[in-house]
């Protein structure tokens, strides 16, 4: 066989990636780089989900979109929302087809790991003033001391008054911090493992140090507490019916001499779901009703009446589908989820965990995953080979830079997202979004590309 024929066969037979600077051209790169200015922005804006989810709505209303009101009629390309208690949301654009055909859905979440601060949480120790954390969803706890953090939340009053507290974003803000042990004293420290060196019950919040002018304990702790009540009108008690939560203070920035890639905290899953969004918001009229979620509650399992799980999303939906007198099981079980959420960035510092065929490489595109879960498969919906090769189609004909992966090598561990609960809806669901290095640590890492490509991914499903 000839050389050329040789190659020619390799081109026809082989399944070959290609990294995706070589599949586009500079003014795709430079729409890609672009598109990631604004998600920057968004990022920056929303630290929690309902900072993220007050932000969507806020840029879904200047493009049209409507709170949805049960019984309003709607017709094709009507644009409306509808907020569950301000933590999560749910959008949609009425297709030209009835909702029996089923609707095209993209969930992503917006809650990302944080510390919460505890219900009783303020305390005083050796003339200085903390906050007790309880840590929510998967940490490296080591990656949280030494790091400048927010405060984010709301504090629920007694009156049925809500009040929205931010500390440490505006650059004239104080911030707090977690201290960490100096090495010079750190001998035994050092030889505890990584997950045992800082424990949970030691990430205390710095939070003051200057006493109240007057005799008596806890002086810093009571200046501390009129400085809220100065501000906010709050006392201690009032921490008992509050959501604060601690964030990391880094701002969304450029990474690398090339500007390639975005570092900042809360990638997972907020990269998602303003794909989603800016997808659903350049969907004019689709053939099926496109409708996106923003989730919260994921990375504690979906629970909870803001979660996936709820049935806050069947109230939704079964609103439009009585509109159009249909049944939701039809809807449901002729719709198509791509559950939107990040994958696991190959990392060359950290090869063994990793089998290279099958995980993500930054820059190859939308990750699609098959399936998650752990040992075994174990917690997946795994999607069937006939929604693959819908995608493969798809992102073929739309110009989409994708990939196959999993998470991690086999038995290594694993991990879940909101795709079974859709799929126990009897919805086909497919996991696919944006690969991410050091996933979970207050500053995580993307790259533009990549972002872009599950723009585009989720546009074009919603544009099938
Ligand atoms: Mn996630
Ligand atoms: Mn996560």
């Amino acid at each position: 066989m000839s050389e050329s024929k040789k190659s020619e066969w390799r081109e026809k037979l082989f399944y070959q990636q290609k990294n995706g600077y070589d599949l586009i051209d500079a003014e795709e790169s430079r729409l890609a780089f672009a598109y990631c200015e604004g998600y920057k922005q968004f990022l920056n804006a929303s630290r929690t989900e309902r900072e993220a989810v007050r932000e969507a709505i806020s840029i879904a209303e200047s493009e049209g979109f409507v709170p949805y009101v049960p019984g309003m009629a709607l017709k094709a390309g009507d644009r409306v929302y509808q907020s569950n208690r301000g933590k999560a949301l749910m959008l949609a654009v009425i297709g030209e087809q009835p909702l029996s055909e089923g609707c095209v859905i993209a969930g992503a979440h917006v809650d990302c790991p944080r510390l919460d601060l505890k219900q009783v949480p303020m305390y005083e120790d050796t003339e200085m003033a903390f906050f007790k954390t309880h840590y929510y969803g998967g940490i490296k706890k080591y990656q949280w001391v030494a790091i400048p953090l927010e405060l984010h939340g709301v504090v629920a009053l007694k009156n049925g008054d809500l009040i929205d507290v931010v500390i440490g974003r505006d650059p004239d803000d104080p911030q707090f911090v977690i201290t960490d042990l100096l090495p010079h004293l750190a001998a035994d420290q050092m030889k505890k493992t990584l997950a045992e060196g800082i424990t949970g019950e030691g990430l205390n919040i710095l939070i003051g140090s200057m006493p109240y002018d007057d005799e008596g304990k806890d002086r810093v702790k009571l200046a501390i507490l009129s400085l809220l009540y100065d501000d906010y009108g709050i006392t201690e008690e009032d921490f008992l019916s509050a959501e604060l939560v601690a964030t990391p203070a880094f701002e969304a920035r450029d990474i690398g001499l090339d500007r390639s890639l975005i570092g900042g905290y809360g990638h997972d899953d907020r990269v998602c779901a303003y794909a989603e969004l800016r997808a659903i918001l350049d969907v004019k009229t689709p053939k099926r009703t496109a409708v996106c979620i923003l989730a919260d509650k994921e990375e504690i399992g979906s629970e909870g009446v803001s979660g996936m799980k709820s049935r806050a999303f069947e109230t939704f939906m079964e609103d439009l589908c009585d509109a159009q007198g249909v049944a939701l099981r039809r809807c449901f079980e002729n719709s198509f989820c791509i559950s939107a959420d990040v994958c696991n960035a190959f990392d060359p510092n950290f090869p063994e965990v990793s089998e290279k065929r099958n995980e993500a490489k930054v820059n190859y595109g939308m990750g699609i995953c098959k399936y998650t879960g752990a040992r075994g498969k174990s917690g997946t919906s795994d999607a069937s080979a006939e929604i693959v090769a819908h995608l493969r189609r798809l992102f073929a004909e739309n110009g989409v830079v994708w990939q196959l992966v999993e998470l991690g090598k086999v038995d290594q561990g694993g991990g879940g997202t909101i795709a079974k609960f859709m799929a126990e809806r009897n919805i086909d669901t497919i996991d696919a979004g944006v690969p991410v290095l050091s996933m979970h640590a207050p500053f995580e890492v993307v790259s533009k590309f990549d972002c872009w490509m599950t723009y585009k991914g989720v546009l074009a499903a919603y544009n099938e």
